[in-house]
Order: C-alpha cells, then structure tokens, then sequence
C-alpha cells in the first residue's frame, strides 16, 4: 500500500477557522433574527474593493492578451522584470536599502513562500516561532517533519516558542538558547504589535552570532505610522547576511483575492551543506521556483505594477488610511469596554485582553451571542494566546463603528 506523509496527522484537527465557522453558524441558525446584524471582525481578509489603478492595468492586460501581437504565454518563473524592478526600486533603493531586482522573487503569496522557503532549509534546524504565532509557520514545520507530537495546549515539541505577553509587550527578545531558523512577523499578526530598531537589531545580532536565518514576515510593513520602526529587516546592518523578507500585496493593496507576493533572497545569504561549506541560498530559492512554480499571472502582475504609480501609491495610502480609520474606531471601543488593549497602531488588529476569568472562546462566544459581533480567540495562535481575542479592522467604517458601540453594552 501506499505511504502516507505521516506527520500530517500530528495537526491538531479543529483549526481555529472552521471551529469558528462552525460556531458562527450554528449561532446564525438558531437566532435568524440576530443573524441579520452580524458584523464580522474575525479572518484578516480586506473588504475594500482594489485601488482603481491595479482596475485600470487588470483591464488593459487582459486587451493585451486579445491580440497576436501583445499576447503572453509563460512568463519568467521569479516574476517579470518590469515587476521586480518596480518593487526593488520603490519598495527597498528608494529607502535607501540595498537590493536588487533579481533578489526579489514574484509568487501567488506569502502564505505559499513561508511554507516553500522550507524546501530548500535542511531539516535538523531548531526552529524557534513566537507565541502567539501565525499558524503557518508551525503548521508548515509539522508537516515536512521538523517536530514532534503537539500537547493538550497545541504546542509541537522540538519547536522553540518565544512568549508574547504583556510583559515583552507582545516582542519576545532572543532567547538564550541557539536557534538556526526563527520566524518573526512584524508588524504582527495577531498582536498588532511592532518591533523597534533596537528590538531588530538584537535579533539580527542573534542571527549573525550563531549563524541563524531570520525569516521576517513583512505582509503589515504598509500599516507601520510611527516613522521610528523599521518596514523591513533589512534597514539593519547585517540583516542581509542573516535574513529573508515575505511580503504581500494582500494587505497592502487589497489583493487577498488576486494574488500576487514576493520574497527576498539576499545574495550574501547563505547557510551550511551538510558537509558544512557556507553555500549561497539564492540560487537554491531560484532553482526551487524555476521548478516547482510557473509565475504568477501577467495580468496580476501588471496590477501589482501598478500599485506604485504616483495615482497606486495614492490610492494604496488611502485604503491603508481607511483600514486604520477603523482601528482607531475600534481600539477606542475596546477601551470603552474595559478590556485591556494592544495593537492597532501600526498595524490592523487589535488584541484584547478578556476581562478576568474568561478564556478566549468563553469570550468569543459571550461577544457573538450577546454582541452579534465575530471576532478571533487568541488562544487559537498558541498558548501565551488565551485569555486574549483578536479584533480586525478589515470592514467598512460603519460596522467598525457598529462593534465600537455594541462592545461597551457588553456586561461580563
Ligand atoms: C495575510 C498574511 C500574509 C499574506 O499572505 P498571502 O498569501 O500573501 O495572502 C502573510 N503573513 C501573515 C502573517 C498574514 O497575516
């Protein structure tokens, strides 16, 4: 008979989004009346429609592709260059930062780099995560083996988890012990929490010491205001020979449903063969994508490309301006309800704290049934998590003001 990939089977079966479906659902059918005013700040998913210059560039690819002359085919796997370039230019040399056009790779999300950057690591690294964690980056290491069973809580064993709490302010320093691979995700999800330039420098530092690959998870970098923290690992010295960059165009420009990321793989990047020869990475991440991937669509990346005209970066700010318009609205009814509240500054979630004695579905669940008000349970990102709920400020400003108003009714 055929094997399976056995560590599969160590995930733990509810994931937090259908159990939260599940919920929602059933509340819906036993409470139609209710139903009607759910508002639903639970999965980081945009509600805005695209800026209208990736509308245009969509259009006018798609007249391209309806004659002889102008139609494409297969693209460059790593993406085309008129996109890598557009992105290595605006994104990193006009802020001053060192990176080419060819160490930026194109692909269909962050969510797909986080987990494929594993194809070409080796498979004893200790890998260190924080927690609370985006489930990918543990999920992914369960999968292809690199952890034992999970307990009671969701914690893998052979995994280094990092506490984010209140005491760190949801930014765990370096540990104590050595780690090869540590995934850190700034601004954060699901904390809204951001990490300074000193906080940055000291994991870069930690990365340099024991030879370690920081793999920094950007998709927020967009919602940073505070112009004293760093958009990108790279804006460290050092971080080059250390670090690998995700970042989306899903929160930045709305594209959760089009599809279009990429990743920056240093040249100077490299990591040990077996036999223990420093080896670059960037032509293993090149290989990997000239195999296993196609390119993203043309039409996808002329949108994509579009985003930084004068008119995209324009629009890209005002749907940037209008999420974190709700943020504000929803950190102040937060607050107005008595929960302690992080996040929301820099960044499209905030994460509050339940008031004493409530776990995060005891939360969940009062707020859904009482509030007609989805949100996240924090415990779903890991233990440090519960007692915790994540609120997104990806909606309209109308429900925004909706849930700022129904959470101070709330009596717990
Ligand atoms: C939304 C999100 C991404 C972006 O994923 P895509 O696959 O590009 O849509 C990446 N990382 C985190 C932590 C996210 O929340």
């Amino acid at each position: 008979m055929a094997l399976l990939n056995d560590h599969y089977l160590k995930l733990k079966a509810g994931y937090l989004f259908p159990e939260i479906g599940r919920r929602v659902n059933l509340f819906c059918q036993n409470h139609p009346e209710a139903a009607k005013r759910l508002v639903r700040c639970g999965i980081g998913d945009v509600t805005e429609p695209l800026p209208p210059a990736a509308i245009s560039a969509l259009h006018q690819a798609v007249d391209e592709m309806s004659r002889r002359e102008t139609f494409r085919g297969y693209g460059p796997e790593q993406g085309y260059e008129f996109l890598r370039h557009a992105i290595a230019q605006n994104e990193f040399r006009d802020h001053g930062l060192d990176v080419a056009d060819d160490e930026v790779f194109v692909s269909d999300g962050s969510k797909c780099d986080c987990g494929n950057i594993l194809d070409i690591l080796g498979d004893k690294n200790k890998i260190a995560v924080m927690d609370p964690v985006y489930p990918v980056y543990v999920d992914t290491n369960v999968m292809a083996g690199h952890t034992g069973a999970a307990d009671e809580a969701g914690a893998f064993s052979g995994l280094i988890y990092l506490p984010c709490t209140v005491a760190n302010g949801f930014v765990a320093d370096v540990p104590r012990q050595k780690a090869d691979l540590v995934y850190l995700c700034f601004p954060n999800n699901p904390t809204g929490a951001v990490a300074s330039r000193e906080q940055l420098t000291r994991w870069v530092n930690y990365a340099l010491k024991h030879q370690a690959i920081l793999l920094y998870d950007a998709a927020y970098e967009a919602y940073i205001a505070d112009p004293a923290i760093p958009h990108s690992i790279f804006e460290i010295p050092g971080a080059r020979d250390c670090a690998i960059e995700f970042r989306s165009f899903s929160k930045q420009g709305g594209f959760t449903g089009v599809r279009c990321a990429y990743t920056v793989v240093p040249k100077s990047l490299a990591a040990a063969t077996r036999t223990g020869e420093r080896t670059s990475l960037h032509p293993l991440w090149l290989r990997r994508s000239t195999t296993k991937f196609n390119g993203v669509s043309y039409f996808v990346q002329r949108a994509a490309e579009a985003l930084f005209t004068p008119e995209g970066k324009a629009q890209v700010k005002e749907l940037i301006a209008h999420y974190m318009g709700n943020a504000r609205v929803l950190l102040a009814g937060a607050q107005a309800a008595g929960f302690a509240v992080y996040g929301g500054v820099n960044a499209p979630y905030i994460w509050a704290q339940a008031p004493a004695g409530f776990t995060s579905w005891q939360a969940f669940d009062k707020i859904l049934n009482e509030a007609n008000v989805v949100i996240t349970p924090g415990s779903g990102f890991g233990k440090n998590g519960e007692g915790y709920f994540r609120i997104s400020a990806f909606n309209s400003r109308a429900n925004a003001e909706e849930v700022a108003r129904r959470l101070p009714a709330l009596k717990w």
